[in-house]
């Protein structure tokens, strides 16, 4: 894929700019494919065929990388995920050296993690204190039984614990995300909200994507946001954000009004089905065996491992990321009839 043209004033900045005018600011990046979980919607309950170790990138490589994207290629805001990113032995260590980070203008880089909460309740200290700003907090359900048989493990009361813990290390906001499932967890939407206005969780809903590995979605199944945006208004006042343009933030915001009008909290939903924002999105993904999708629902890849490992600079790595960037498409097309299932499933992407 060519760079963009190098008349273009853009060109000489080092952003990871795209040919529909996007830049990308966000960088997403898998730690593991594996996981402690086995959520049905996500994996099979036998896990999936892992990544060689000597596939994944070392600890040493994934912070050569994001020191490379933050200040070089213009991004400033860094999410570590998974598969499950607390799996990663390393976690404190890469927190650590990306917080350390500044870009050009000497900003810092802001750095989160998107995790299941398994085993945050002993690691939220030790995460802030590396220099995490916060965390989102995977949680469909209040119910454990239910958690049981969504996830396939038996370890509701570990999220909870998770979740207390990291609002008590101060990783704020904490955010909640969850996905509603028809028929399994659909009638939760305001028992969610309810309880995250409780705790001061900020919660997310988060439309039901075709990623899954067994192909089984489909779109009369999944759970709309307009049913879940109706579900809540049911039981809560919602108003818009004054302004609420979304811009590159996925979720659309709104304000949880109590009976006098006063703002008590907010909820989002991430409609990236039925109200997809791709010609705002600012993320550049790599995954764990270090290569670069321009978007979750990308059917190539850019491989930055083979070329790291061969002895590249940094300038050879940076030109290959702008390139792979400078082809991202324009939307994802999940509507489309031609659209194409991604070759891997969300875990092993990044979600
Ligand atoms: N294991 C971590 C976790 O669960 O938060 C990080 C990785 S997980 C893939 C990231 C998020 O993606 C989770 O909130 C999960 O619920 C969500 N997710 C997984 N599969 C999804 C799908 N098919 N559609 C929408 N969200 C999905
Ligand atoms: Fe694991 Fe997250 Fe997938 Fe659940 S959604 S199986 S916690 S990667």
């Amino acid at each position: 894929m060519a760079l963009p043209p190098a008349e273009d004033p853009r060109f000489r900045t080092g952003d990871l700019l795209d040919r529909h005018g996007r830049t990308a600011r966000d960088l997403r990046v898998s730690l593991t494919d594996r996981c402690t979980l086995r959520c049905h919607y996500c994996m099979p309950p036998e896990g999936l065929p892992w990544l060689e170790d000597s596939a994944v990138l070392t600890d040493g490589e994934i912070i050569r990388l994001v020191r490379l994207a933050v200040t070089d290629l213009g991004i400033r805001e860094v999410r570590f995920t998974g598969g499950e990113p607390l799996l990663r032995k390393g976690l404190e260590d890469i927190v650590a050296a990306t917080a350390r980070l500044r870009t050009p203008d000497g900003r810092p880089v802001r750095t989160s993690l998107t995790t299941n909460g398994l085993g945050l309740a002993r690691r939220a200290r030790a995460l802030a204190a590396a220099g995490l700003t916060r965390v989102n907090v995977s949680l469909d359900t209040l119910r454990a039984d239910r958690f049981a048989r969504i996830t396939r493990r038996d370890r509701h009361a570990d999220v909870l614990a998770g979740l207390a813990a990291a609002a008590e290390a101060g990783l704020a906001p904490v955010k909640v995300n969850a996905v509603l499932l028809r028929g399994t967890n659909d009638d939760e939407a305001a028992d969610l909200l309810r309880w995250a206005l409780e705790h001061g969780y900020r919660l997310r809903f988060i439309e039901q994507m075709p990623l899954d590995p067994h192909g089984s979605w489909q779109r009369s199944d999944m759970v709309t946001a307009d049913e879940i945006l109706a579900a809540l208004q049911r039981e809560f006042t919602l108003a818009a954000q004054p302004g609420s343009a979304r811009g590159a933030a996925p979720a659309q915001t709104w304000d949880v009004l109590d009976a006098a009008g006063a703002r008590v909290g907010d909820v989002g939903v991430i409609a990236s089905v039925t109200r997809p924002f791709c010609g705002d999105c600012d993320r550049t993904r790599l995954t764990a065996d270090g290569q670069v999708r321009t978007c979750l629902f990308s059917t190539t890849e850019t491989d930055l491992r083979t070329a790291l490992r061969a002895g590249a600079d940094d300038a050879a790595l940076g030109a290959a990321w702008r390139a792979a960037m400078w082809g991202k498409l324009p939307g994802h097309a999940i509507d489309d009839p031609s659209f194409l299932h991604p070759t891997r499933p969300m875990s092993a992407i990044g979600g």
